[in-house]
Formats: C-alpha cells, sequence, structure tokens
C-alpha cells in the first residue's frame, strides 16, 4: 500500500461529514492503509473515538483539523508531536472564540508562535493559495506560500494536491505543483474526504441541506459528484499519475507523526501544600481525622487507611484526592450540604476526607471496588451538591484555579430518525404529506393510509436516509456539572468554544470522550434532595433555636423504620415511587443495609431480571435460598440468591468463568451498553468456556449467562446505593420527626421527587398538617411556616417572578394592603399576574369575592410599570353569585397547581356513599380478592417498560393514595377515559404487602 489519507472529516465536521470516525477507520483498515489522518472542521471533537477505532483496527491515527482562516480560506494542519497538539488546541479554540457558535474563524497574524510541531498542508479548493491561483492571481498565491513557509519552516510546509475530477482540478494540480517545484516544496496528495464509502454520498449531501436549511435542488454548497470517499491508492495512483512523490510523500509525512491522546491525574493543577508532598499532606490529614473520628485502639481502621494510602501514592493520586478534598471543604465551610456518590463510598480516606459520608468498615465496602493497584483508571468520584447552591461550588473551582484552567464538559446532540424526517424531507424537495407520513410510520410503524401510490417511493428513500441519519451529532451543548480542570492553560490539551451561558466555555469532548484519553473531569451534579433537607435544618434551627446534627444520626430509630415499612414514604427520596410504596411493607426494612437493599431492588436491572419477588420471598422465609450453581455461593450469598448489585456480575465472571478483574468490567460495560451485540456475544463465548473449565455443565452456564444479560448494568453498585442511603434515612427521619418545616421545605424545592406538590399538600391535609393559601397580606416569597400550619409562598402562583415577589413584599411593608386598587398601584403588577393572585384566593382576606374581585380588576384602567398612572375605576357595583366551592378550588389548582382546601373527592362523598364506592381507607380495609368500587383524582399514570404493557394509576380521595393496575387489555379499552382526571373504577382488591386494587372497568367521573 502506498497511499495514506491525509485529510479527512468525519461526522464531527458537523452537517458536512457522513460518517463516524469508526466507519472511516473501518474503511482505511480493510483497504490496508496502514495510517489515516482526521481532519475535521475547526475541532478535535471525534478524536478520542477516533482514536479508539484506530486502535482496534490496528491503523494509526494521525490528529489534526481543517482551521478556517479569515476569508473563509482553509488550511489542513497535522499534528507532529505533543507541542503541535497543544497548539493546535489553542488554535481552534482561538478560531472558536473568534466566531459566532457554531462558527469559526481565525486571523492569520494568530498563527505567529504558534506553529510548532504542527504540519500544514495548503488546503483544499478553498485553500488561500489555491484560491488565488484559481482567479487567476498567480504573485499573490507565490506571496501566501512564501508566508507560510516562513511560518511553518521548509519541512513542515507542503502543498496540497487534490483531484475529484472535476472541471479546472486537471489545471490547478498543475499550477500548485509548479508553485511546489519554484519554490522547492513538496507536494502531498489527499481527496478531502466526507465519507468513507461513494453510497454515503446522498447523506452527505442532505447534510449539506439542513446546514443550509435548503433543498437540494436549491443548494450551492453541495459537493458536485461523489468523489469524496476514501481511495484505495489504485485510484489515487490513475488520479495523480503526473506526481507520483505526492502519494509517497503522504507516507513519509504519517510516518513523522508520532503523538498518541494521553493525559492523566497529573494534568490536575497541583494542591497547595506548603513545599510538603502531595502524598505525605493527604497521610496528615486523614490521621488527623482518624483520631478525631476513630477510637485510638481502632486497629483495623488504622490498618486500612495505611493501606488505602499506600495504594493511592502508588497511583499517583495524592494530589486527586487533595484538589477533590478542596472542593468538599469549600462546600462545608460555606455551609453547602453535599456529599460524594458512587464507588468513592468504598474508601475510608474519602470518608475521612469528609468526601463520602460512609464508614466503609461498618458497612462492609471493599476499597478495591474504588481502586486497587492492577486497575490503573482515575477512580470516579462524583459529588452530589444541594440544587440551589451547586452553582457557588462550580464558581470556586472557577476562581480558585482560574478561567483559563477550567471549562464544563461538553454535550453532543445526535439526531433521531423521526426528528430529522422534517428536515430530510425539506432536503429532499418532498411534500409535508410525506414528511407527516414518514414521521407517523416510525412513530405507529404502520404507513399512514393517507399516502397516495406516487409518494411510496420518496417515503422508502426519506425512511432510509432518515435511518441513517440517527446518531450523527448535530450539535454542541454544555453538561450542567462536568468540569475539566488543568495545571496548563486548558487550551492547551483540549480546544474550548463559548457557551451559550456567559462566562462559560466548554472543552471539545463529552464526558467519555475525556474518559477516553484520560483527562480527569469532576463531576459536581445537583441534588434537589440535599436542597429540601438544608432548608429543613435552616426551618428547624430558626423556628426553635435546635440545630440538628445530621452526621450524628445513627440509623437505628425504630419509629423512623416503622414509618418506611408502613410504606408511609411519600416525600422520603429514593423510596416513595408507586413501585417502591408496593415493595417496601413487603420487605419490611429494619435496619440500614435494609433500605440499601430496597432502593437498589427497584431498577431496571433487578426488575428484568427477576430478582424482586424471589428476594422477598426468600427474606419472608417462604421459600429457600438456593443457588444455580454453588460457584454463585459467595458472590449472591449477601443478596439471599439473587443478583442485586452491579459489582456482583464481575464477582460472577470471576468465580464461574475465571475472568479477570479487567474482564469482568469488560463484560459489565458490554451488557449495560445499548449496541454491543457483538461484543456480548464474544464475552458469551470466552464466559462458557471458562465455566466448562469449571466443570459447569452447559445449560446451567448459559443459563447464568442469560440472568446476567437480563441484569443488565442498570443496576447499582452497592457503594452508591449505601451513599443514598444515607439521604434516604435522613429524608425519612426528618419527616418523622420534623414533618412541618421538612414539608415546607419539600413544597419550596419543586419539581422533585415522584409526587407532584398537590400530592404533597394532600398528605400534610391527611396528616392533620393545613395548607394555607397565597394571602398578599401574609405569603412570603417562598412557603413558610405559620403557627402548625403551611403558608403557600407566592412562588407557587403561575406567572411569578422573583422580582414581583419582592415587589408584593416590599409593598406591605409600607402598608397593610386593603384594597384591589391599593394593592395594584403600590406594587404595579400585570395585570394577568393580578388575575392570578385572585384566583389563587390571594386576595380573599378583604373579605371581597373573587368574581367582584376580577370584575373590579377589569374596570380598572391599569398599566403595569407605568411609572405614573391614573388608577381609577368606575363604582358600578355588580353583585355577583359567590362561586361554589368546587369552581374556587379547581381556580386555585389553576393557577399554583395545588388546592389548599378541601380534597375535591369530598365534595362528591355523599353521593358517592350512597352509590356504595368506597374511599381508600375503606379499599385498605378490604379483604383480598373483594370486588370493589372507588372513585377518584388520577395523580400518577405510568407504564414502565419493564412491565410489558400493563398501566398503573394511582388514585387519590381525602383519605389517601390508592394504586390501580391496569392489564393491557382492559388499557386498550379505556386509554381515552385515562385522559380525565376523574375516574370511577371497577376491580378486586389484591394484598401483597400493600393494597391494590386490579381494575376491571374505569369509566370518567361526571363532575
Ligand atoms: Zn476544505
Ligand atoms: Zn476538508
Amino acid at each position: 500500500m502506498d497511499y495514506v489519507e491525509l485529510h479527512a472529516h468525519s461526522s464531527y465536521s458537523l452537517l458536512d461529514g457522513a460518517s463516524h470516525p469508526e466507519e472511516l477507520v473501518a474503511r482505511a483498515a480493510a483497504l490496508g492503509m496502514p495510517a489515516l489522518a482526521l481532519t475535521d472542521h475547526d475541532a478535535v471533537y471525534g478524536a478520542p473515538a477516533f482514536q479508539r477505532a484506530a486502535r482496534e483496527h490496528g491503523v494509526k491515527p494521525l490528529f489534526g483539523a481543517e482551521l478556517t482562516l479569515a476569508g473563509g480560506h482553509h488550511l489542513t494542519l497535522l499534528v507532529e508531536e505533543r507541542s503541535g497538539w497543544h497548539n493546535l488546541c489553542y488554535l481552534v479554540s482561538r478560531a472558536q472564540h473568534a466566531a459566532a457558535k457554531g462558527e469559526a474563524f481565525l486571523s492569520p497574524a494568530e498563527l505567529v508562535g504558534c506553529t510548532g510541531g504542527l504540519i500544514a498542508l495548503s488546503g483544499c479548493r478553498q485553500g488561500a493559495i489555491a484560491t488565488a491561483l484559481r482567479q487567476g492571481r498567480r504573485r499573490q498565491a507565490l506571496a501566501i506560500a512564501r508566508r507560510a513557509l516562513r511560518l511553518f519552516g521548509r519541512q513542515n510546509f507542503w502543498i496540497e494536491l487534490q483531484n475529484h475530477l472535476l472541471p479546472g482540478d486537471a489545471r490547478l494540480q498543475r499550477e500548485l505543483a509548479s508553485l511546489a517545484a519554484y519554490l522547492g516544496v513538496g507536494c502531498v496528495a489527499t481527496n478531502n474526504v466526507h465519507y468513507a464509502e461513494p453510497s454515503a454520498r446522498r447523506l452527505q449531501d442532505v447534510m449539506v441541506c439542513i446546514r443550509h436549511l435548503t433543498s437540494l435542488d436549491a443548494c450551492h454548497a453541495l459537493r458536485l459528484n461523489a468523489e469524496y470517499y476514501l481511495k484505495p491508492a489504485g485510484e489515487m495512483q490513475a488520479l495523480f499519475s503526473e506526481h507520483p512523490e505526492a502519494l509517497a510523500n503522504t507516507l513519509r509525512l504519517a510516518e513523522r507523526c508520532q503523538f498518541e491522546l494521553a493525559f492523566g491525574v497529573q494534568e490536575l493543577p497541583q494542591y497547595p501544600t506548603g513545599g510538603m508532598s502531595s502524598s505525605a499532606y493527604l497521610r496528615r490529614l486523614c490521621e488527623l481525622a482518624l483520631e478525631e473520628r476513630f477510637a485510638p485502639t481502632d486497629e483495623q481502621a488504622r490498618a486500612q487507611l495505611l493501606h488505602e494510602l499506600a495504594v493511592i501514592e502508588r497511583a499517583g493520586l495524592a494530589n486527586y484526592f487533595l484538589v477533590v478534598w478542596d472542593i468538599m471543604r469549600c462546600a462545608r465551610e460555606k455551609g453547602i450540604l453535599g456529599q460524594g456518590r458512587g464507588s468513592a463510598a468504598n474508601s475510608l480516606v474519602a470518608y475521612l476526607l469528609h468526601i463520602t459520608p460512609v464508614n466503609p468498615l461498618a458497612r462492609g465496602l471493599v476499597f478495591e471496588r474504588f481502586l486497587s493497584d492492577e486497575r490503573s483508571a482515575v477512580p470516579d468520584i462524583d459529588l452530589d451538591f444541594q440544587a440551589n447552591r451547586r452553582e457557588e461550588v462550580i464558581q470556586y473551582v472557577y476562581d480558585r484555579y482560574g478561567r483559563d484552567h477550567a471549562a464544563m464538559a461538553c454535550t453532543f446532540a445526535t439526531f433521531q430518525a423521526r426528528s430529522a424526517a422534517r428536515d430530510v424531507a425539506r432536503a429532499l424537495g418532498l411534500s409535508t404529506a410525506v414528511a407527516e407520513a414518514a414521521i407517523a410510520y416510525l412513530t405507529t410503524g404502520e404507513t399512514p393510509a393517507f399516502l397516495s401510490e406516487a409518494d411510496q417511493a420518496p417515503l422508502a428513500l426519506l425512511l432510509e436516509l432518515c435511518a441513517q441519519l440517527e446518531g450523527h451529532p448535530r450539535h454542541l451543548g454544555i453538561h450542567s456539572g462536568a468540569m475539566v480542570v488543568t495545571a496548563a492553560p486548558i487550551t492547551s490539551r483540549v480546544p474550548t468554544e463559548p457557551a451559550t451561558m456567559p462566562g462559560r466555555s466548554v472543552v471539545q469532548w463529552d464526558k467519555d470522550g475525556l474518559e477516553q484519553v484520560g483527562l480527569v473531569k469532576i463531576d459536581l451534579l445537583s441534588l434537589r434532595v440535599l436542597s429540601a433537607i438544608s432548608d429543613t435544618l435552616a426551618l428547624v434551627e430558626e423556628t426553635t433555636g435546635e440545630t440538628i446534627d445530621l452526621p450524628g444520626l445513627t440509623y437505628d430509630d425504630p419509629a423512623v423504620y416503622r414509618m418506611i415499612a408502613r410504606g408511609d414514604t411519600v416525600g422520603v427520596f429514593q423510596v416513595e415511587s408507586r413501585a417502591q410504596t408496593q415493595m417496601i411493607p413487603r420487605l419490611q426494612p429494619r435496619c440500614f443495609e435494609d433500605l440499601v437493599v430496597a432502593i437498589s431492588l427497584i431498577r431496571p436491572g433487578p426488575i428484568q431480571a427477576n430478582a424482586v419477588h424471589p428476594y422477598l420471598r426468600r427474606r419472608a422465609g417462604e421459600e429457600p435460598v438456593a443457588y444455580l450453581h454453588p460457584l454463585l455461593q459467595p458472590a449472591l450469598e449477601s443478596t439471599l440468591g439473587v443478583l442485586l448489585f452491579q459489582e456482583q456480575v464481575l464477582l460472577i465472571a470471576r468465580d464461574v468463568a475465571g475472568f479477570t478483574p479487567g474482564q469482568g468490567e469488560l463484560l459489565r460495560r458490554a451488557l449495560g451498553a445499548r449496541q454491543a451485540g457483538a461484543e456480548v456475544e464474544r464475552l458469551r463465548g470466552v464466559f462458557l468456556s471458562g465455566a466448562a473449565q469449571r466443570d459447569v455443565p452447559l445449560e446451567v452456564a448459559e443459563q447464568i449467562f442469560e440472568q446476567l444479560k437480563a441484569f443488565g448494568s442498570y443496576s447499582f453498585p452497592r457503594s452508591h446505593a449505601t451513599a443514598f442511603a444515607v439521604l434516604v434515612y435522613q429524608a425519612a427521619w426528618l419527616k418523622r420527626h420534623h414533618f412541618l418545616p421538612y414539608w415546607t421545605s419539600l413544597l419550596n424545592n419543586q419539581p422533585m421527587g415522584f409526587w407532584s406538590p398537590s400530592v404533597l399538600v394532600g398528605e400534610a391535609r391527611r396528616r392533620g398538617v393545613t395548607t394555607l393559601p397565597v394571602d398578599v397580606s401574609r405569603s412570603r416569597e417562598r412557603c413558610s411556616m405559620e403557627g402548625d400550619s403551611i403558608r403557600l409562598g407566592l412562588n407557587y402562583v403561575r406567572g411569578m417572578g422573583e422580582g414581583h415577589a419582592q415587589r408584593i413584599v416590599a409593598g406591605r411593608e409600607q402598608a397593610p394592603y386593603t384594597s384591589l386598587e391599593g394593592f395594584c398601584r403600590r406594587t404595579r403588577l400585570p395585570r394577568r399576574l393580578v388575575e392570578h393572585l385572585i384566583a389563587a384566593g390571594a386576595m380573599d382576606g378583604w373579605g371581597v369575592a373573587r368574581r367582584q374581585l376580577l370584575w373590579q380588576l377589569a374596570a380598572l384602567r391599569y398599566e403595569a410599570e407605568e411609572p405614573e398612572l391614573d388608577l381609577s375605576y368606575v363604582e358600578d357595583e355588580v353583585s355577583l353569585p359567590a362561586l361554589s366551592d368546587t369552581e374556587s378550588l379547581l381556580m386555585e389548582q389553576g393557577v399554583t397547581g395545588v388546592s389548599t382546601g378541601e380534597h375535591i373527592l369530598a365534595f362528591y362523598r355523599a353521593w358517592l356513599q350512597a352509590r356504595g364506592i368506597l374511599d381508600s381507607e375503606q379499599i385498605r380495609g378490604c379483604p383480598g380478592g373483594r370486588r370493589v368500587r372507588l372513585a377518584g383524582l388520577m395523580v400518577v399514570h405510568q407504564s414502565p417498560p419493564t412491565a410489558k404493557g400493563t398501566h398503573f394509576v394511582t388514585l387519590e380521595d381525602e383519605k389517601g393514595l390508592v394504586d390501580v393496575v391496569v392489564r393491557p387489555r382492559l388499557y386498550r379499552q379505556v386509554r381515552h377515559v385515562l385522559r380525565q382526571p376523574l375516574l370511577l373504577v371497577e376491580g378486586i382488591v389484591q394484598r401483597e404487602g400493600a393494597v391494590s386494587v386490579l381494575a376491571t372497568g374505569i369509566r370518567r367521573l361526571e363532575g
């Protein structure tokens, strides 16, 4: 083979390249190319995927980019060595920051001083030299070439020849070659590849049309033929028969480029330790914490600490731990709640540094699952912070390390076949009817009847192109919490781009890409339950002066477990969902470990692997603990023989089939990946032969593997579940012992959790806690406690902005509001918002009916925000009838999402009772098998994919919640009825721990 492609675009040349980097590499390998360059437009988005694919195919990856210079001129750059990569990243960043989002622009002057380690090719037809030659300006072409030669040096500047058989190509090639000969620089042939194989040409055309919002017929930016594919050497030889040295030079350049994308923890900024080594500093911190938090006689803890510190030191991770510790310390000092999640909870060091909340020794967690000598990768530490203050933590990191050293990870939005249908149809010039037909087909799998015979063929083409387009990157987004921090300026490691959010920049790699190349990211996630807990603590302190010591909780309060075991978990993190409240009364949690199990059981993995019911039966002593094979016992013993935790997959692979930890990790990933069919099959082979060597019968081994497959990786690691269980307990403890402040805080941190605020308000009512309506004279900006009640905050009124609420509060500090006119005069709120306040009952305090107020408002000559206004209304009294109870309730519900008075079902109760229709409390008292009728407000409607078409509906009345199961056959009959809020259900009571009703009929309840 004597040709290497040095100029290729992947689909990361957004809406220009039509092949994934993996496809380009696979094609290059099939053609026998020893190397391949990736030169996307002003970006290195595809570099991590490209490198991984290249390694797999044994093709040498060459990194580069095609820069867009002033005037739209293109310049091809290749990285020869590390300094070249640094310069490339810097140049791409400059180009990205100099132009609008999604475009790039680099002034040639910026190249000065930034060309080391880079090889420049003169570019495609749009290169500055080629453009000048095509326009007959030979002198100018020569001047540009001389400048480039001075910039890059004779070894590193090459004239790029292309031949796409277009008119003028041959002539341009000759002129470029003679210019090169005149200057004494070399020529190199490239094909400006935009897709791996010729068949993708149409997809590429469509992409370009989508980019220009036009159709194939109208688009002038299209490539004129299908010659932009990855060509075999033979075809290139024919095209460049006059310049064989230009082909040979591609090999020489490929040979010269020696750079590999590989980073690591050494890229992190150094935490300042005042001259001490990071390891010594870390040891000192941990020893101090050990003295403080463990008994001096605790030899086990001391030994574990020494062991972990030694592993951390050998892995060179001491500084990494200090950086993470520093972030947590900052949060603690600011009073921001936060804790680490994931496998970090396996580490005593992380516990001592207050990174994670659980003592791994007390919970039987194993450090090696977090970090070990054989696994060299940087361990994942994800930090959760209270949602409303996470931004402060992000800003701290920016301030601490500087804006040039910190940036957020990006995300790639990709095309979906269905959402792309309209764009593709426009590109193809097809009618909207065909586009609608495609969308219908992609939604239901059926071709709609309205399509004419003539439209059938275009539809087929449209569907094919939509399918091809699916998964290609469309545009760049910002990851909300993943940060990259580097000691060197970040733009020397990976290019950055401006983000839509001011003052932010994003790096050109997403989380997967960063992990792939080893550039350390720190995940700063947000968790609303932490905000709710933090608010509760503040409210308790404010109202009682009591300070709650959350970390001091001992996880053994029987009252808390009794509450959870009853299924009384609405408002409790992770265990409040319908599925949880059905399961938990059977599980009967009695201790912290049971909470770990509870939140791990209701995950897609254990559900799909049919682990839930066997676990519950075994725990209740209804069936013996059994194993498919004795070799499974060590892995599954602690979970009664069922697969519950992610790490059990690795243990089973080890014990049954002799997998190394590395192979086990591969298996775990493959099982979790969406499209890893081939890889899973390969590992299945390895698994079965490994099992055979251990005398596991084939059919048993196959069964075990099927279970692993069903389990997938949609499950918690034990450590992660343990860290989350801490929050479950804290939330439950607050609900049990500080209901009023906790509930107020939940209402202030919506949306969060499983239930709507309306259900939360109902739940409070059933516990005897009244929620008071919004009141312009009493409500604060957020919900507050008022005696033994909760007062809804002004924030619950639809359309209320922070500034509006502040104006209401400030206005009443001057004097109490006594009339609508006075209120409007002082606050000057938008008329619509005043309407909402009236509807919410916020002005009921004046003793004027809501209708009357609305009438007054309409008569008020009143413009919001006007500095001087003539407020007057015509006294024209009209007495309207007061609203009926249900009417005002619906009004309030409409503008606040909750109703504070009676539950709507209470108004119908007498009527329902007379007809023998039960309330939820009566249902809970019914024996299993009883036929019943009940009525309620639908508050949840779910059909989880694991339930195979069964729907779950939760009804609420004034006494509580009832779960209703709707089997697929009934669902098909009543799907339209289920859009109504008020339902009448007939069915059979089921009692399996929790009570539910298996529906036999559902009707709309007429109001
Ligand atoms: Zn170009
Ligand atoms: Zn190009």
